[in-house]
């Protein structure tokens, strides 16, 4: 090993802003923390123009809370995780979508994520329970009306109204838990 390199960051190699973890070249957000990795953003014009409040970071200078698991690259792909092991991928990018269960009376809706597989009856999941959907590089969540609730990390959230979806979030619609990813 090089000697005089070491200590240094790799070529290509990512340092977390907020957790200092070495990420690889091809990681858009920090597997340990979840937050974007800054030389994404330093890269990436439109998203700074985007967040607003973003400037080019120097290594090892604090990632704004904001962006830093809030921001949705737009070259990032949503996961939804349930501790079954099973991992739902969300295409927000090709429109609103809507989480619940598949009704026996009628067609599923196109935009639906059925998730009746996960036991989604038993844990009160709603047939419309609540939609995702992607605006301003950020992915938000609206309850749909739902009888027993959406959570986010543990907060309630108010039928109709929108809030931010981050990084590494627990989603709970009903009492089926869900854990958010960007990747
Ligand atoms: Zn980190």
């Amino acid at each position: 090993m090089n000697a005089m390199t070491s200590n240094k960051q790799e070529i290509g190699e990512r340092i977390c802003s907020n957790c200092k973890m070495r990420c690889t070249p091809t990681q858009l957000y920090c597997p340990r923390c979840g937050y974007i990795l800054p030389d994404v953003l330093n890269n990436d014009a439109r998203g700074m123009m985007a967040t607003g409040t973003l400037i080019p970071l120097e290594l090892g200078q604090p990632v704004l809370i904001q962006p830093g698991t809030g921001f949705f690259h737009r070259q990032a792909r949503l996961f939804l995780h349930h501790d079954s092991g099973k991992t739902l991928s969300v295409d927000v990018r090709s429109g609103i979508k809507v989480i619940g269960r598949r009704s026996n009376e009628a067609a599923a809706e196109s935009n639906l994520i059925d998730l009746s597989e996960l036991g989604a009856k038993e844990f009160g999941v709603s047939r419309r329970h609540v939609q995702l959907s992607l605006s301003d590089e950020s992915v938000y969540a609206i309850d749909l009306g739902s009888t027993n609730g959406t959570f986010l990390n543990r907060e309630r959230l108010i039928p109709e109204k929108p809030y931010v979806v981050r990084n590494r979030a627990v989603l709970q619609v009903g009492v089926l838990i869900l854990r958010v990813q960007f990747g």
